[in-house]
């Protein structure tokens, strides 16, 4: 697919410039390439609907840019139902779609009128027996593993999330004993798409399930678009992902009876190319076997290298045509915080601006403060010019929230502390 970049090295340099380093840049034309090329990937549904995953990136900026494109919410805790409300989503236009969470939070967000999906019995039968009214989506985890070279499991068997498909029978007693109305069949297995074929296996699976309820209005696939993080990737291929579902999806709606609508929630394949993370080089330094280039950032502000293993390229925008050398760069934090090992960048220097690519999805959302640091700033680039979309932490962010009991520990007089009676 096309490589799609609105911005180049200069606009990068110059909001480093203006708002400082680290920063988080995202670029608002690349969600939109994104989303509208999801949508014609399904143009033969007649009714589709994303719902962007609120927990990739959960500025009010990005919410507010999904709404605009006509997304859903695909949210997973309370804070996030509030979130969406507060960028202008309607409460119907959010799905709640949590794990684990207390029956509690799912009737707080029951009653601010947004959609609900429960992945579990125990919360179903709860939910059901006291509000049967309410409509409920259920999540189902359709265990299935692809054979043979493929690594792709779709909901393993020991999986937290979703409904066995083995306990449907119990899941079909609990909806007739509480009258409940079941109006959406729901699986998202976390695992990339890579294998179209084993997708649309799993999605048989829902069909199957669905046929179990007679007042559906949705069938919600989930998400797993991979995108490329480093040279070679494999890329979901959603334009063949959405020929062949659609054309199983309007066949199936036909021996359904009625036309319902075919949902997803993607986070990643709608941000995380669109963002980058901007980070300086405070030092080089060269070891007996490695250059390391440290820069002024660390797992603190993006994680998912050292949580996940996962590469994100790194380029360096001030010196793009300098000679290719080898290095690993690290961050600041007083543990061993490594972004990338022996990574070919162009040459660097100190007080290089180092570009991280894919920095758009679960990078600042898993943001932390560890070693006290200030969480960076967000930057929106819309149409050609640079937004700020969230300012850069400060010291009064850090304790704003303690409690200084410090009076617990007043200071023994100078006499007391030499030991003098
Ligand atoms: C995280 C999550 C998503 C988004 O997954 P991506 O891989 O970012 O597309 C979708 N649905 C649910 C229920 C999720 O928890």
């Amino acid at each position: 697919m096309p490589n799609y970049e609105t911005m180049n090295n200069a606009d990068l340099l110059k909001i480093a410039k203006t708002y400082g380093d680290p920063v988080y840049v995202y670029d608002s034309e690349k969600i939109i390439f994104q989303f509208n090329r999801l949508t014609n990937a399904f143009s033969d549904v007649k009714r589709l609907k994303l719902n962007y995953a609120a927990k990739a990136l959960n500025n009010i900026a990005i919410l507010k840019l999904m709404n605009s494109l006509g997304s859903g919410l695909d949210t997973v805790s309370i804070q996030e139902v509030q979130l969406g409300l507060l960028a202008g989503f309607k409460p119907q236009g959010i799905i709640f779609t949590p794990n684990g969470v207390s029956l509690e939070e799912i009737e707080e967000a029951a009653a601010l009128g947004v959609r609900i999906n429960i992945d579990n019995l125990s919360i179903l039968e709860q939910f059901g027996s006291k509000h049967p009214k309410i409509p409920v989506c259920i999540r189902i985890n359709p265990h299935v593993m692809a054979g043979g070279n493929s690594k792709i499991s779709v909901g393993h068997i020991d999986s937290k999330f979703g409904i066995s498909i083995h306990q449907i029978p119990h899941l079909l007693r609990i909806v007739e004993l509480t009258k409940m109305n079941i109006n959406g069949i729901h699986m998202h297995t976390g695992s990339d798409i890579l294998d179209i074929d084993v997708f649309i296996y799993a999605s048989e699976i829902l069909f199957e399930t669905a046929k179990n309820f007679k007042n559906l209005d949705f069938i919600d696939f989930g998400s797993g678009f991979k995108v490329p993080y480093k040279e070679g990737d494999i890329e979901t291929n959603v334009e063949e992902l959405g020929k062949k579902l659609s054309t199983r999806f309007n066949e199936f709606c036909t021996e359904y009876g009625r036309e319902l609508t075919l949902a997803f929630e993607p986070g990643k394949f709608l941000v995380s190319e669109a963002g980058f993370f901007l980070a300086k080089v405070n030092v080089v330094k060269q070891t007996t076997s490695t250059v390391f280039a440290g820069i002024d950032s660390g797992f603190n502000h993006l994680i998912r290298p050292m949580f996940y293993g996962a590469i994100h390229r790194i380029i360096n925008i001030s010196n793009p045509d300098g000679r290719e050398r080898y290095y690993s760069v690290v961050g600041y934090i007083c543990e061993t915080d490594t972004f990338a090992n022996n990574h070919r960048i162009n040459e660097i220097s100190e007080g290089d601006i180092l570009c991280f690519k894919n920095a758009g999805a679960y990078c600042y959302t898993m943001a932390s403060n560890y070693n006290s640091r200030f969480r960076p700033p967000e930057v929106l680039w819309h149409k050609g010019k640079a937004h700020l979309i969230r300012e850069r932490e400060s010291f009064d962010d850090l304790v704003k929230n303690q409690v200084d009991v410090g009076e617990l520990f007043a200071k023994k007089s100078e006499k007391a502390h030499m030991g003098v009676k």
